[in-house]
């Protein structure tokens, strides 16, 4: 019988993701049921691998005697000292840079406008990044496993493509020669941070 892991996001994209990086394994990715109901613990964590911890112990109390994946990832940008690392979320907001009121949701647009901002000036050698993503198992608040998966880029002087997410538009991988944003689906999990950290927790877990 297939292994089944409760996933704690909310994000259907994600859960979308882990799921086609697991196709090939007897593993069964579910939603962590009743997640909408319980309130999201504060993530105060200085790294992904807190981040992520802190959710997979307090999530996996709601699920008793279940495996449950929490994820935190982001985007390091090296002339940046790492920032915006756990803040890439909240990265324009922590500036005060936020939607006007009844406005849609333009989160990432400021992100990337912030990020932009950072970097002016700073010349493309200089503008390594990487994308990076932490997985951590937990059952009855226990810690179980940990992986985490990365993939490195260039942060670009303007946006490129319409897929993705996110930071997305300005990521460009040197090798593909298109941004993060102008690949399909499916390349993107073969070599995201979120399909490398997946695929190596799968051995972990024995499946
Ligand atoms: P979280 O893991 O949901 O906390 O995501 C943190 C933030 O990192 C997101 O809101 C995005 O800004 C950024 N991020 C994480 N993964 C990706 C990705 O695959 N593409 C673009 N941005 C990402």
């Amino acid at each position: 019988m297939a292994l089944r892991l409760y996933v704690a996001t909310s994000s259907q994209g994600k859960l979308r993701d882990f799921r086609t990086a697991a196709l090939a394994h007897a593993i069964a990715l579910e939603p962590l049921p009743g997640l909408d109901a319980v309130a999201a613990p504060e993530e105060n964590g200085a790294t992904f691998e807190a981040n992520a911890t802190l959710k997979a112990e307090y999530y996996s109390r709601f699920a008793p005697g279940e495996l449950v994946l929490a994820d935190d990832s982001g985007l390091e940008v090296d002339a940046l000292d790492g920032a915006p690392g756990v803040r890439s979320a909240r990265y324009a907001a922590d500036a005060g840079l936020v939607d006007l009121p009844g406005a849609n949701d333009n989160t990432d647009v400021w992100n990337n406008i912030m990020l932009l901002e950072k970097l002016a000036g700073i010349p493309a050698e200089k503008r390594t990044a990487r994308y990076r993503c932490v997985l951590v198992t937990a059952r009855d608040g226990v810690v179980l496993h940990k992986a985490e998966g990365s993939v490195s880029g260039v942060i670009l002087e303007a946006p490129r493509g319409t897929g993705g997410f996110g930071y997305d538009p300005l990521f460009y991988l040197p090798e593909l020669q298109q941004t993060m944003a102008e690949i399909s689906l499916e390349t993107k999990l073969t070599l995201s941070h979120r399909g490398r950290a997946i695929a190596a927790l799968l051995p972990a877990l024995g499946v």
